[in-house]
This record gives structure tokens, C-alpha cells and sequence, in this order.
């Protein structure tokens, strides 16, 4: 193209209304969720940003599969059309349908880990590090180490050295597969390199431990590769998403991600005989393997998807997109995470708000306050979502980071919504220290950052 702006690569064919409720009705609806912005109504919202997962726009093209929908119980043409997709895009040759990300990782490890063992991975998914743990196994992290603010390719790597000594300090035995996820989500939707991948490949190739993706964010990792890796300049994003796949002996994928869905995943691998366990497990849990939990016709919007997310206009204005609201807060001195992710950028709550404590929650007074003055809904990634209660009643163990994610939905917002979010975050850092924190009033002992009560602590 002649000229350099990145454009929207489709035009709107549906729309629903957006409207910003007053100051008055934003501050009833904090009060109401107890200053947890997941008890907030979608309607009291106007730009939500709360998360990528299965709140994209679907195409033309996937709605015309909608009604192309096969609903067979058994053997359905929609299964076959998908199964082909996904053995065309990753190679695997055992394809398993599910309802969404998670419910692949339950199977996977049910039927792959036991008590006692380890998991490596280069950072669990919240979902994936419960599901492994579920299993009595250990979930370890072994990521690169790097500053927030540091500017790097490829912030998603694995520690290599890491992984061995974890892999010979454990005993191989004790390891019965490592994953790697794609886009690296909860360590900031940063990417992995192609060549880490075939590091990782060669550890596991050592020790006979299968490899594993977690392949929710395929194509944008694959987009990354491209614009960053030496080598992959010229190659198509499909080339580069099935050499990723080609790398590992299987993977689990929410498609409310790459898959351009609003819900669905699936569970593949070239293992025969661990997919006939899963198989099993599957009817026992998700339905008859021709569907997974899945209508036909959701079937059919997936398969479609994954030939649309790597389109190399699609993936040009996605990525962008998320750099450009990165490129706009860091302009006015916003401190993020560096550089931005595929999927989202994330605030630095610790360094913007210095004088609140990680016991006070800063990231989530940030996420209130982006909320209070916009309708803008992020999610707080810090000491409320990762941080530990003291048992004994003294201040929680803090999370290493204290982040606001603002994840971008995919198709869904354009520029001037952008420009829009851009506006409401440098006017809420411009106040920052006027800010306050929080307290926890209510609880639940696992996962509580979905229910938690809040209260102001006013100095
Ligand atoms: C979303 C996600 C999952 C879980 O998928 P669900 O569809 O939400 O169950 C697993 N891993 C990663 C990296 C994810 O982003």
C-alpha cells in the first residue's frame, strides 16, 4: 500500500449501541459491585476492555458457516470441515473438539500428568496452572527474566538453562510433558522466538519429554516472528504458525482467541494412543467426539476463523492497533509494560502509583479509576489476583507486579474508541497522586479477584 496508515482491514456490517451512563450512575455501580469491576453489568461500561476472550466481532464469512451448521450427534460435515482446518494449520493428526481452552487443558492433563509430578511451562495461564495443580502436580514457571520496562523481541522466551536444571533436579521421570504458550498471556502477552521454540524442542528431544503448546495466541506469536525474528521477513504467517506447531508434539487452544469465536477450543496431538484416552474422557465430560461441546455450527465459525486470522492485513491492524494505544500513553509518560503485548497492553500500577502499598491494591484503584472517569473496564493483574492472604490477618503477600491489563477484543473497536481509552487513562495518570487504595471487605478462598468486596482506605 502507497500510504502508511494501518487501516481497519474490514468495514462494520452489524453494530450495538455503546452510551456512557453519568459520573452519578458510574459511581452507584462501583458501590453496588463492592469496587469490583467483574460485578459490573456489560451496559454499565462503555469501552470494555476487561478481556480478548471470545468478545470479538465474527465475519460475514463465519456467519454465513453459521448456517451452514451441520447438527449431527455423530460424524457431522461441520466436524470434518474443522478437523481438516486444524490439521491443515498445525499438522497433528488427532483432532479433539472442545468448548474452550480449559476444558482441552483438563483432558490433556488427566490423561498426561500425575500426583507428584512437574509441569514446566514458560508462564501458566491462571486456567492451566489451576488444571495442572488439580492434578497434584507442580506448575513452574521458567520465563526469561526481564525488567517490565525493558525493551525486548521476544519477552516470552524460556529460560533454557532453567528448564534443565528443573528437568535434572526433579529427575525426568517426574516430568511428563512441557508446554510453551503462545503468546506468553499472563506474562504480558509477549512473544516467543521460533528459535527458543527449537531450544525447547531439542531439551525435550534429549529427555523424551513430549512438547506442548498453548496455542490461543498462535497467529499473533506467528506475527511477531515475522516483523521480529531473522529469517522469517518473507515467510507467510502460515508458514511460520505450522513450523510453531511442526516444533511440538501437540497443543490446547482456546479459539475465543486466534480461533475468532466467541466460544469453542480444541485438543490436538499426533499421539494415538493418548488421544484415545482423551477421547474417552471427552464423552465422559464435554460429548461425543465429534463435537466436543460444541454445536455444528460453532464448528463451522472455527474452521473459518483459523484461515482468517492469518491474513496478513488482519494480523498488520491487530497487532498495530495494541501498539498504538501503548504508543499513545507512553507518549504522555504512562509506564507499561515493554513493549506492548499482542493482545493487550499493561499498565504499571507500581510504578505510576508509588505511594500506594501492594496491600492497598494500586493496580485495582488504577482499574476503579480508569472505570470512574471513562467507563473504561481493564482487570487488575497484581496482589488481588496473585497475591497471597496472611493467615494471621497481617498484609497480604504482594504479587511481583502490579498491572492494569487493557486487553484490545479483536474486530471489535476502532481508532477513535482507541484514541477514546488513550484519553481516559493519561487524564487518570495525570491524578495519580491524588489517588487512594483499597481494602478487602469479602473474599473467597480460591480465585477471589472475580467476587472480592473492596472499601476505599481514606487517608
Ligand atoms: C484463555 C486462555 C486459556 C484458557 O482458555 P478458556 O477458553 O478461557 O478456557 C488457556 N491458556 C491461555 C494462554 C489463555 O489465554
Amino acid at each position: 500500500m502507497p500510504y502508511r496508515t494501518i487501516i481497519e482491514p474490514f468495514r462494520i456490517h452489524t453494530v450495538q449501541a455503546i452510551d456512557l451512563p453519568s459520573p452519578e450512575e458510574r459511581e452507584a455501580a462501583l458501590q453496588r459491585a463492592g469496587y469490583n469491576l467483574f460485578g459490573l453489568h456489560a451496559d454499565e461500561v462503555i469501552i470494555d476492555l476487561l478481556t480478548d476472550s471470545g468478545t470479538g466481532a465474527m465475519s460475514s464469512e463465519q456467519w454465513a458457516g453459521m448456517m451452514r451448521g451441520d447438527e449431527s450427534y455423530a460424524g457431522s460435515r461441520s466436524f470434518f470441515r474443522f478437523e481438516s482446518a486444524v490439521k491443515e494449520l498445525t499438522g497433528y493428526t488427532e483432532v479433539i473438539p472442545t468448548h474452550q481452552g480449559r476444558a482441552a487443558e483438563k483432558i490433556l492433563f488427566s490423561v498426561m500428568v500425575s500426583d507428584g509430578d512437574v509441569v514446566p511451562n514458560n508462564t501458566h495461564f491462571d486456567t492451566t496452572r489451576a488444571n495442572v495443580e488439580y492434578q497434584g502436580a507442580e506448575a513452574v514457571d521458567l520465563v526469561v527474566p526481564s525488567e517490565p520496562s525493558e525493551i525486548l523481541p521476544f519477552k516470552g522466551n524460556m529460560d533454557i538453562e532453567a528448564l534443565r536444571a528443573t528437568i535434572e533436579r526433579v529427575g525426568v521421570d517426574r516430568v511428563p510433558l512441557v508446554m510453551m504458550t503462545v503468546t506468553n498471556n499472563s506474562g504480558g502477552g509477549q512473544p516467543v522466538s521460533m528459535e527458543n521454540l527449537k531450544a525447547v524442542r531439542a531439551v525435550c528431544h534429549e529427555y523424551g519429554i513430549p512438547m506442548f503448546l498453548d496455542a490461543c495466541r498462535f497467529a499473533e506469536n506467528a506475527w511477531f516472528i515475522k516483523l521480529r525474528e531473522e529469517g522469517y521477513a518473507d515467510r507467510t504467517p502460515k508458514e511460520i504458525a505450522r513450523e510453531m506447531f511442526s516444533l511440538a508434539d501437540g497443543c490446547t487452544v482456546s479459539a475465543k482467541k486466534d480461533g475468532l469465536v466467541n466460544m469453542g477450543g480444541f485438543l490436538a496431538m499426533n499421539d494415538h494412543e493418548t488421544s484415545l484416552q482423551a477421547r474417552n474422557l471427552l464423552i465422559l465430560t464435554e460429548g461425543f467426539p465429534t463435537y466436543g461441546g460444541l454445536a455444528g455450527y460453532d464448528l463451522e465459525a472455527l474452521a473459518q476463523g483459523l484461515e482468517e486470522v492469518l491474513d496478513e492485513n488482519y494480523l498488520r491492524y491487530r497487532i498495530r492497533s495494541t501498539e498504538y494505544l501503548a504508543d499513545k500513553i507512553t507518549g504522555a509518560g504512562v509506564p507499561i509494560v515493554q513493549p506492548a503485548g499482542g493482545h493487550a497492553v499493561y499498565i504499571d500500577a507500581k510504578a505510576m502509583l508509588p505511594h500506594i502499598p501492594p496491600h492497598q491494591y494500586p493496580a485495582q484503584a488504577l482499574a476503579i479509576e480508569l472505570y470512574r472517569n471513562g467507563g473504561v473496564r481493564g482487570v487488575e493483574i497484581g496482589t488481588v489476583m496473585f497475591g497471597r492472604p496472611d493467615p494471621a490477618g497481617g498484609p497480604d503477600a504482594p504479587a511481583p507486579m502490579e498491572l492494569v491489563r487493557l486487553a484490545i477484543p479483536r474486530r471489535t473497536y476502532t481508532q477513535s474508541h482507541i484514541d477514546y481509552v488513550a484519553e481516559v487513562v493519561i487524564d487518570v495518570a495525570n491524578g495519580a497522586s491524588e489517588m487512594h487504595g483499597y481494602r478487602i471487605v469479602d473474599q473467597a478462598p480460591w480465585l477471589r479477584h472475580f467476587t472480592a468486596q473492596f472499601e476505599p482506605v481514606i487517608a
